[in-house]
């Protein structure tokens, strides 16, 4: 059979349907699904994302070949609902070309509106609609927006002059005029003359008349748009495959520029920033298509409570309110009706959040769009826990739709209210993005990027944002604008960033050439310290105090569901008793690795632990680590106690001893004064300590087994630690980890040292406690061993950073270098320190756990690399079967969520199998 790859929809009909999203894209399987729940929407077709991909092996001519007959006839198609014709001179058949790829990338990629209409087809469409003025408007507007997304006129940075731009102000000055909206007729004709000749100067060819070439260039460019340098940094920051492709959905246009019964506008079916379950959203008269989207007008509101708050907000009397702005639920009583029964059935039939673009054409609504709306990490725990009460999902569903990374956003810092009090407020925007950020001020997004770069925070300031401002706000702590709604650009881009966000500023007057902000009377500069609260709208001057933020009841439901779904246990990754602490707060359930290597740089220890290094011999080096032992003692007696009775896994001395050893002179004096010797023997020894290669030099258990009086002190002050919170009533659980071991001797050798220590110290206390000795698989050779190396193990931990660093061959410490660029030009999807490699490094973590569990079937196995916090990792960690994964404090929360996760999906995989 023929791959289809044109699919038709109009008149409550579709080929498609919503769950085609991979084929269609988002947008296009909306518009499939809203047809067959019988909204309206405007006819039209698409083509699907495979083509896409067709496009980039293929090209044109071969696609172009594949599609013709029926692009031709869903043209065809669109002419017979509508009652049009392509090109008429009568009533010319106008339609929007659109992007959509199976997840939103809101304004990355590109649209053309209105095509269709060329010399011929404007008079038709003045005939059409009696009205010269938006037929003229219509297609000076398609002439701008084909040259730039087609024909590849648009600027490509801030000092390019947009040539259409200069022809519209150039026109405004000779005609003394400073609102577009009060260009003539006539002006307008002479702006599509001007537009006409700019594109022929520039390009050396006519602005094309024929209505099919308009087609396939706006097709050909929309497929483009998937590589454009914004779409590639948006997938990347999202981690979204280039293989994807978008697909291209063509489908009438509806105006909603026809005048005052005419309009356009978003809205979402709850608050998108809070999760509440209120209808909002926000719409224009007499505009078209992206002008909400854009920010360049400030939209009104959708519902009257909606338009009283914004009101209030911005100091506008109820009066002014009415006259002005008012809300569509007052304006047009009966469309707001439809538009209000539209959103609630769209809502009930996706039983989730939508988010829905309309136009009113002469008072009749369209739908152009439904999808599932981008939310904060607040609103997305909020509204999975309230479909979950209103029984529309289980629990199940509701865990799946939480991305476990945007819990992140939720432990972020908010503004301290007692700060607050005193910090002086500049002006009033709209609350688009929720959470508090401070940092310097800079205008343009490649400003950010590099002050960023240099370790500044920044908060982007922008009269609006674009597409382009991407990598800008992504760079910035926060983003304030001085134009645009709650659905502008950079509303609904840094909601999906789960980044602090302003909109809609007006009190401020932004000035891009002097880099100044005139606001409250005062002059603010680039550079300047401001502090914006995403929550409230508020700006302030300066910098503002930071704490961390209360965690909703939600938070804690999510939490706890998690738990119950989940099969691996989350424990952490902590070295002093207040992480442990944090931890334990978040739902720890133990610690799972304790570097006790960071516990030696405080300023008194650091100087027994080189006395010990120093030394030349055993006794020197017993003298210096019977100065460390109740150091250690007391370090392990904190976290034992922060923990409680729940299992500490401690980690023996892992890194390589130079990174003790004092290398300016300063310290080599005060080392040399402490142990009596000379300044240039210190030196000396310094020098005969360094290596060539550390990372793969005296370290981990290297140590232990050059130096068994290292895991004899440790062992001691972790077995007696225990055993005096024992008489505290405190039941600690040591498990103690020996590092990097390659080979079974080298652990055989570490846990006889420990397990000869701990009976010692019994003997000593005449009292014992439980403790297990394990070891951490971090080097290939342990992991292909591992049925050996088990034999002197009660448990394994996967240091997936040294294992990554040696099945690679990367250098952690170098990787920075090289690593950008292989991700750029894709030789590696991810950063595999980030994010565990699985068919590679992977294999090494199965097969180490298979192999230690062929030796010992209850062998405990975890995994304390970076990879332990990270949600697909965990997934991973989750189908080897392990019992639990290990990650940063703050990383709790996501690793608890995702370890529920991979227990859902991984027994749906198993059921359908
Ligand atoms: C590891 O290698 O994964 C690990 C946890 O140890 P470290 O990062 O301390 O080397
Ligand atoms: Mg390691």
């Amino acid at each position: 059979m023929d791959t289809k790859r044109v699919y038709y929809f109009g008149n409550k009909q579709a080929d498609g349907n919503g769950k085609m999203k991979n084929l269609l894209g988002g947008k296009g399987a909306g518009l499939a699904e809203m047809n067959l729940v019988g909204i309206p929407v405007p006819p039209g077709f698409t083509i699907t994302a495979d083509v896409c991909s067709e496009y980039y092996t293929m090209g044109q001519e071969q696609v172009v070949e594949l599609i013709n007959k029926d692009v031709v006839n869903g043209i065809h198609r669109i002419e017979n609902v509508m009652n049009t014709k392509f090109g008429s001179d009568e009533n010319p058949c106008l339609v929007s070309v659109r992007s959509g790829a199976r997840v939103s990338m809101p304004g990355m990629m590109d649209t053309v509106l209105n095509l269709g209409l060329n010399d011929v087809a404007v008079l038709g469409l003045v005939k059409k609609t009696g009205n010269e003025r938006f037929a003229w408007d219509s297609y000076r507007r398609f002439i701008q927006m084909y040259a730039d997304v087609v024909l590849g006129m648009k600027p490509e940075n801030k000092d390019d002059i947009d040539p259409f731009e200069e022809i519209i102000n150039g026109i405004k000055k000779e005609k003394n005029i400073d609102e577009d909206i009060n260009l003539s007729v006539d002006d307008l004709k002479e702006l599509v003359v001007r537009f006409k000749k700019v594109v022929k100067d520039k390009l050396n060819k006519e602005f094309p008349q024929d209505p099919w070439d308009q087609l396939w260039g706006a097709i050909m460019a929309v497929f483009d748009s998937w590589n454009n340098e914004r779409a590639v940094y948006y997938r990347r920051m999202n981690k979204i495959p280039d293989e994807w492709g978008t697909a291209v959905s063509v489908m009438a246009m509806v105006f909603g520029n026809m005048g005052d019964t005419s309009g356009t506008g978003v809205a979402f079916t709850r608050n998108a920033a809070t999760g509440e379950n209120v209808f909002n959203g926000e719409y224009l008269i007499n505009a078209q298509g992206e002008d909400v989207v854009a920010g360049i007008r400030t939209p009104q509101e959708i519902t009257k409570a909606g338009s009283i708050d914004w009101a209030k907000l911005h100091n506008i009397s109820e009066e002014e309110r009415q006259k002005k702005y008012p809300s569509l639920e007052e304006y047009m009583p009966e469309v707001y009706k439809d538009l209000f029964d539209v959103q609630e059935k769209l809502e009930n039939h996706f039983r989730d959040m939508q988010d829905l673009e309309f136009t009113i054409q002469e008072g009749k609504l369209w739908l152009l769009q439904t999808r599932t709306g981008k939310r904060t990490g607040a609103a997305m725990v909020k509204i999975a826990m309230d479909i979950l009460d209103e029984g529309k999902i289980d629990k199940k569903e509701a865990l799946m739709r939480i991305e476990p990374n945007k819990l992140d956003e939720l432990l972020h810092p908010v503004f301290d209210k007692e700060a607050i009090k005193s910090a002086q407020t500049l002006v009033k925007g709209l609350p688009a993005s929720p959470g508090a950020a401070t940092g310097q001020i800079v205008f343009f997004a490649d400003d950010a990027v590099e002050w960023a770069q240099q370790g500044k925070n920044v908060i982007l300031v922008r009269i609006e944002t674009s597409p382009e401002d991407l990598a800008g706000m992504d760079s910035a702590k926060g983003i304030l604008t001085a134009r645009g709604g709650m659905t502008s650009h950079a509303a609904v881009v840094a909601r999906g960033m789960g980044k602090c966000c302003i909109t809609g500023a007006g009190g401020m007057t932004i000035n891009y050439k002097t880099r100044q902000i005139e606001v409250a009377g005062k002059t603010i500069k680039e550079g300047d310290w401001i502090s914006i609260n995403g929550s409230t709208g508020e700006v302030y001057e300066g910098k503002t105090k930071t704490i961390n933020p209360e965690l909703s009841g939600y938070f804690e439901r999510i939490m706890e569901l998690s738990d119950t779904f989940a099969k691996l246990d989350v424990r952490t990754n902590a070295d002093t008793p207040k992480d442990a602490q944090v931890a334990r707060d978040f739902g720890a359930k133990g610690i799972g690795l304790c570097r006790t290597e960071h516990m030696f740089f405080d300023e008194e220890r650091i100087i027994a632990v080189r006395e010990m290094i120093l030394s030349d011999d055993e006794a020197g080096r017993r003298a210096a680590l019977d100065k460390l032992l109740p150091m250690q003692r007391g370090d392990f007696e904190g976290i034992f106690e922060a923990m409680h009775d729940l299992p500490v896994t401690v980690r023996l001395l892992d890194p390589p001893l130079h990174e003790f050893l004092p290398h300016e002179d300063e310290n080599q004096k005060e080392m040399a004064d402490e142990m009596g010797i000379s300044l240039e023997k210190v030196k000396e020894k310094v020098e005969a300590l360094s290596e060539l290669n550390p990372m793969l030099g005296h370290r981990g258990c290297r140590l232990g087994n050059t130096y068994p009086e290292i895991t004899e002190m440790q062992s001691r002050a972790i077995i007696e630690a225990a055993l005096n919170l024992k008489k505290k009533g405190i039941n600690a659980k040591p498990e103690i980890m020996v590092p990097l071991t390659g080979t079974k001797e080298e652990m055989k050798l570490q846990e006889k040292i420990v397990r000869d220590t701990a009976q010692k110290v019994f003997e000593e206390y005449g009292d014992t406690i439980d403790y297990l000795v394990g070891t951490m698989i971090e080097i290939p050779r342990a992991a292909l061993t591992a049925d050996e190396i088990a034999k002197h193990a009660e448990f394994f931990s996967f240091g997936t950073n040294d294992l990554t660093q040696m099945t690679f061959g990367y250098s952690r410490d170098d990787a920075g270098k090289f690593l950008p660029v292989y991700l750029k030009k894709g030789i590696l999807k991810n950063d595999p320190f980030e994010v565990l490699d699985q068919v590679g490094v992977g294999q090494l973590v199965e097969m180490g756990t298979r192999k230690g569990r062929q030796t010992k079937p209850n062998l405990k196995v975890g995994i304390c690399g970076e990879h332990g916090g990270e949600p697909s990792s965990i997934e991973f960690c989750h189908k080897v079967g392990m019992n639990y994964v290990s990650c940063s404090p703050f990383r709790v929360p996501i690793a608890r969520v995702s370890a529920a996760i991979a227990n859902i999906k991984y027994a749906q995989e198993t059921v359908n199998v």
